[in-house]
């Protein structure tokens, strides 16, 4: 089994649930007592999080390239990204590695092609919805996605940062979400891409009319075919 390599605090809510996903596939996989092999770096979100919003992402590079080389030098075999938005600089930390990145974006589309869907709604942070790196990435793979008009966008940027980081889980702010992706479904989507880490903590499958993707569980789960990959 290779060790998987986690870059998370970003935020902790949602490496939590990596850690539990990951250890619990193994668990079924391999049966008996197995768990997986993990070394995960945890950073301060406080500090990335002042990067994003200032719009300093060669210091943020820096700093994933930093938290890269320590699961590195600890014997992680391949690295994720525990969060949608730090994908933006993936290609820069990819090439400061050694080690492959396992990118949250190709996972996603993977999921999205093997449900035979190729035009989906977005979710996640300002940053993932309205900048290149993560729609180009999917329409890369043929997925082509649609995301909320203003202010929508807002709120659900918004949401993220004033409370899903913070494991704030209010019903008023799952259906704010549900009637923005209803304005999607009605712009012709046939599937949501749950953008962002957290979001799978709001709101799941069974609240939706149309097939949810949820990032972090779809990557926690590829992660684990890969390390079980001979
Ligand atoms: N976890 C979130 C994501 O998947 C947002 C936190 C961050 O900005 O990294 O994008």
């Amino acid at each position: 089994m290779k060790t998987i390599g986690l870059i998370g605090g970003m935020s902790w809510e949602s490496s939590a649930e990596y850690y539990r996903i990951i250890n619990q596939a193994i668990q079924r996989r391999r049966g008996g007592t197995s768990s997986a092999q993990i070394v995960l770096i945890s950073v301060d979100f406080a500090r990335i999080e002042t990067l994003q919003a200032s719009g300093d992402w060669d210091r943020a590079a820096a700093d994933m390239i930093a938290a890269g080389h320590q699961a590195q030098a600890a014997g992680a075999d391949f690295l994720l990204l525990c969060t949608n938005t730090m994908h933006r600089v993936a290609d820069t930390v990819s090439e400061a590695l050694s080690i492959p990145l396992l990118h949250i974006a190709d996972v996603t589309a993977a999921a999205i092609t093997d449900a035979g869907l190729g035009d989906v709604g977005l979710l996640g942070t300002r940053y993932t919805m309205e900048q290149d790196f993560y729609r180009g990435r999917l329409q890369e793979h043929g997925v082509s996605v649609k995301i909320p008009d203003e202010p929508d966008r807002s709120l659900v940027h918004d949401i993220i940062y004033d409370e899903l980081v913070k494991g704030v889980i209010r019903p008023e702010s799952r259906a704010t979400y549900l009637s923005v992706v209803d304005d999607l479904v009605e712009r012709g989507c046939q599937g949501l891409i749950g953008g962002c880490t957290e979001i799978e903590l709001l709101i799941s499958g069974d609240d939706l009319s149309i097939p949810f993707f949820p990032t972090a569980e779809l990557h926690a789960l590829a992660a684990v075919d890969l390390a079980l990959l001979d």
